[in-house]
């Protein structure tokens, strides 16, 4: 087990009331904030987003260096996410990542946050990005994922030099683009660039699990395109061609009745809340076939016709045999009738990820919350993933946790917000296991 350092009482009690003292700069950094609207996709506002969160970094004793993706960084991706870069548009608005550096010795910690949200939607009763700071909360867009996780990041290191702490390791803050499409651009970059360490000691991730949980790792991923094929006709004499859209009838079937509720017996043992997500599942996220329906439309029997799977599974199951499962499933379909041809495709695929037992973030964080909090903290795994499959994948760094402020039931939907407290709440575990990964003096 690695070792915490031990942290004073007198110490701790500096840091804590010096958090407690920044009270009102936390709500306002995650204000100021939400009211640049990076709102990914397309990714708007990054540059302003990173000079604002360059500033903070600076105010706090960082080295802060701005990171550009060049226009082919997907050229350094590891193979299968350079392929997803390819299959994707590429970005027309500028990326980029912020990285603040601060210290050295025997031990490196790394808190990331991404700065992106996703589009604000309809169904708000406040302005999405008016950052108003209202009723013991921050409202708005990212108020949860992940601003506020970010300040609370922020507004640790700034309580630190607040309470003198001078720490006997690097500490490191990057604030990253793109994680709600894939992360590619920010923290998959980074890595594969050199400008996250691979050597580095312990992540965290301020996601928003609250301030009493911390996420240890996330299921797996498999997205595939699978494309069932017939023969085009005149729409007068169906009977010439073979209708490519009937051909998924049988496979939507299969799906509905077999697949999902078999796989829905699996269970895995990693945490994951919702409960209900510790099962495998499978999504149809959409179903194209024949002509666009917005127009004047043709008579014709339609040639092709495709659905795209959302797959995610245990990691019990493992990536290489929800593949051949995945493939043997749509074969056999296909199978049992003649003409059906279906052509299947990977898009995706994400392994599922997990902080060891003996993770040094986790030991502090379990150390943190119980010190900050004096309670204990409850260990959970995400239902979806987050840049922590890019430290375990493309860095090679395994000990890595989410922790952070808010909300996580209010991410993506309207009326969004983070309680003050629960930044406040963040910012102390979060400055606590500074010291207890690092040393301090
Ligand atoms: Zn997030």
């Amino acid at each position: 087990m690695p070792a915490l350092h031990p942290v004073p009482g007198t110490l701790e009690e500096r840091i804590l009331r010096q958090v407690e003292a920044g009270r009102d700069q936390l709500a306002e950094i995650t204000s100021e904030l939400i009211r640049i609207p990076t709102e990914n996709p397309p990714g708007r506002h990054y540059p302003e987003c990173a000079a604002l969160i360059a500033d903070w970094l600076r105010h706090a004793g960082f080295e802060v260096e701005s990171l550009d993706p060049p226009p082919d960084f997907g050229d350094a991706l590891p193979g299968h996410l350079a392929e997803e870069i390819r299959r994707l548009p590429a970005p027309t608005l500028p990326r980029r990542n912020v990285i603040g550096r601060m210290g050295s010795g025997p031990r490196r910690l790394h808190w990331n946050g991404h700065f992106d949200v996703v589009p604000a939607g309809s169904g708000w009763s406040r302005s999405p990005y008016s950052g108003a700071i209202e009723e013991g909360s921050v409202h708005g867009r990212g108020a949860s994922d992940m601003k506020g996780g970010i300040a609370a990041a922020i507004g640790a290191a700034l309580a630190l030099r607040r309470a003198g702490v001078r720490l006997h390791g690097a500490l490191e803050i990057s604030a990253t683009v793109d994680e709600e499409s894939g992360g590619h651009a920010g923290v998959a970059w980074l890595a594969a660039a050199g400008h996250i360490a691979s050597d580095t000691d312990a992540v965290m991730i301020p996601e928003p699990f609250g301030s009493t949980r911390v996420s240890v790792g996330h299921r797996g991923v498999l997205w595939t395109r699978i494309t069932s094929l017939g023969e085009v006709a005149h729409g007068s004499m169906p009977f010439l061609g073979r209708n490519a859209v009937l051909g998924l009838a049988p496979l939507l079937e299969e799906i509905r009745t077999r697949w999902i509720p078999e796989i829905a017996t699996r269970r895995t043992r990693l945490p994951v809340v919702p409960v209900a997500a510790r099962a495998a599942t499978l999504n149809v996220n959409s179903v194209h076939g024949g002509q666009a329906g917005d127009g004047l439309e043709s008579p014709q029997v339609p040639d092709r016709a495709e659905l795209v799977l959302d797959r995610r599974f245990l990691p019990e199951e493992g990536l290489d045999q929800v593949r051949e499962e995945t493939a043997r499933r749509v074969r056999e379909c296909a199978s049992r009738a003649p003409g059906r041809d279906y052509r299947l495709e990977e898009l995706l695929a994400v392994e599922p990820t997990r902080a060891p037992a003996d993770s040094l973030a986790l030991a502090a964080v379990r150390f943190g919350v119980q010190r900050a909090l004096g309670t204990e903290v409850e260990e959970v795994a995400s239902p979806g993933t987050y840049d922590q499959k890019h430290f375990a994948s493309v860095a090679g760094i395994r000990d890595c946790v989410a922790y952070g402020p808010g909300i996580l039931e209010l991410a993506h939907r309207p009326d969004e917000h983070c309680p003050v407290e629960e930044l406040e709440r963040s910012a102390k575990v979060l400055a606590l296991t500074a010291v207890a990964i690092l040393g301090a003096s």
